[in-house]
């Protein structure tokens, strides 16, 4: 069709709204939702806020997928962009190598924690848990040890879709639908400790990961594989001395640790690595995201000196690859991206800022839809309850969750909504009075879903 070819700024509001319905596929999205209502095109970024087709403008509180740590509409990085393609559009690095992936290997792997000195560009997230899942299985075969297959997960954690990620993947919404699945993925419970009793050991969660090898056998168990805060499920932070405990765990019997960090790395948690928060070393790495902040799609696995080294050797090779890993654009923007970190001290700033986000969200917790609040660094998640004491949840067909979404988007906030879960992590430049405004527009979209259901008789 003639005009699907004309570029989108050209194309009237109406046509976009047309052309979507009728060919853009969105994901993990309820397109029946959109035979009445309007899709939200989003049409511009600036800082910390975005704006739609209509001119509304929304604060970003969820760095448009926890993506945009550097905030959006930066053209140095659209300028870093068109030097890297007069220069080197694109060459791959399989068995070749060019100047800004190996500055970005070395850059990351400058600043990532101990010995994980060796990096794997993939093109997203999914591709750096496969290819981790991958390697951890062909290490172990390397070893001697090839029937270390399976990966230890953890229950609604999100590692991805592709179908050996998927494999991990703890949400069995998720998962049933496409199975049979690759097989090895095991779970175990999570560290959501607001719906444990009040007596359970702290370090429970971790015990069960030790329990899980163990009934697997230790001899079939080729990773752990757990974010350092889960962000599926609400934001679920570990407990005090959890990841050292998993540590040990791995240790004694010779299972990798792999930090899923798509989202917890590049400052997020309030350092470099989410794994630093905690002060763990884990044996690989897997990041994408907030690499590139998002400007351009790029990924990559970071792996231990001790886990690359029998594929540096001799003959040996990793037989994995992905055609745009690495590419050189990617890495130009990532490259361009680490130096806006660098000089706005990025980290420092998720650090500083923090504590006021979760003193202003937590002033929300007195709200009566609002049962708990929890997270660290810049990522914090909320959640929704009838009854905070006794913690009894809404009932899910109320759409509690959904109600302060579409609220919160009438209030100009973008948030992520997951069930009665909301979970909010905005760009990493974002300034104390703009964190004032995602607690007022909050405020806002509750007040109206806390009267909504007043009238439905639906609030105790
Ligand atoms: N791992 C984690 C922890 C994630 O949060 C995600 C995506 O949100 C992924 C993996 C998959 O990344 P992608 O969507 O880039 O494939």
């Amino acid at each position: 069709m003639a005009i699907a070819s004309e570029p989108a700024t050209r194309l009237s509001q109406g046509t976009l709204q047309d052309l979507a319905k009728r060919h853009l596929w969105m994901h993990f999205t309820r397109h029946g939702a959109y035979e009445e209502a309007d899709v939200p095109i989003i049409v511009r970024g600036e800082g910390c806020y975005v704006y739609d087709e209509h001119g509304n403008r929304y604060l970003d509180g969820l760095s448009a997928l926890f993506c945009v740590n550097a905030g959006h509409g930066r053209s140095e990085i659209g300028e870093a962009m068109a030097r890297q393609v007069s220069e080197l559009d694109f060459f791959t690095v399989w068995s070749y190598a060019h100047p800004r992936a190996i500055e970005l290997a070395a850059r990351v792997a400058a600043l990532a924690p101990g010995d994980l000195n060796r990096v794997f560009f993939t093109s997203g997230g999914s591709e750096a848990v496969e290819s981790a899942l991958k390697l951890a299985r062909n290490y172990h075969r390397a070893k001697g040890n090839g029937h270390k297959t399976k990966v230890v997960a953890r229950e609604t954690a999100y590692h991805g879709t592709s179908l050996g990620a998927l494999a991990a993947t703890g949400i069995p919404a998720l998962r049933t639908q496409f199975e049979p699945l690759t097989p090895g993925g095991v779970h175990v419970p999570n560290t959501d400790s607001f719906r444990w009793p009040a007596d359970r050991d702290p370090l429970w969660a971790a015990d069960q990961i030790e329990e899980r090898i163990l009934f697997e056998g230790p001899e079939t168990v080729a990773a752990v594989i757990l974010e350092p805060v889960q962000n599926a499920g609400g934001c679920i932070p570990p407990q005090e001395g959890y990841f050292q405990r998993v540590r040990e765990i791995c240790d004694r019997y010779e299972v990798l640790l792999i930090s899923d960090e798509v989202i917890c790395s590049w400052g997020r948690l309030g350092t470099w690595y989410g794994s630093e928060r905690y002060g763990y070393r884990p044996d690989l790495i897997t990041t994408a995201k907030a690499l590139t902040s998002a400007y351009a799609p790029m990924g990559a696995l970071i792996v231990s000196d001790r886990i690359a080294d029998p594929f540096m050797r001799e003959k040996a090779m990793f037989s994995h690859g992905f055609t745009f890993a690495g590419h050189p654009v990617a890495a130009a923007v990532a490259l361009e991206v680490q130096k806006i970190y660098a000089e706005m001290d990025i980290v420092g700033r998720a650090k500083r800022l923090g504590p006021l986000l979760q003193a202003t969200l937590g002033r929300l917790t007195a709200h009566p839809l609002v049962a708990e609040l929890r997270g660290t660094g810049l990522i914090f998640g909320m959640e929704l309850m009838r009854d905070r004491d006794k913690r009894i949840p809404f009932d899910a067909a109320l759409g509690v969750g959904a109600r302060v979404d579409a609220a919160a988007r009438r209030h100009g906030l973008i948030l992520r909504v997951v069930g009665d879960r909301l979970v909010f992590a905005p760009p990493l430049i974002i300034e104390a009075h703009e964190i004032e405004e995602i607690g007022a527009r909050l405020k806002r979209a509750l007040d109206d879903v806390a009267d909504e259901l007043t009238r439905e008789r639906a609030l105790q």
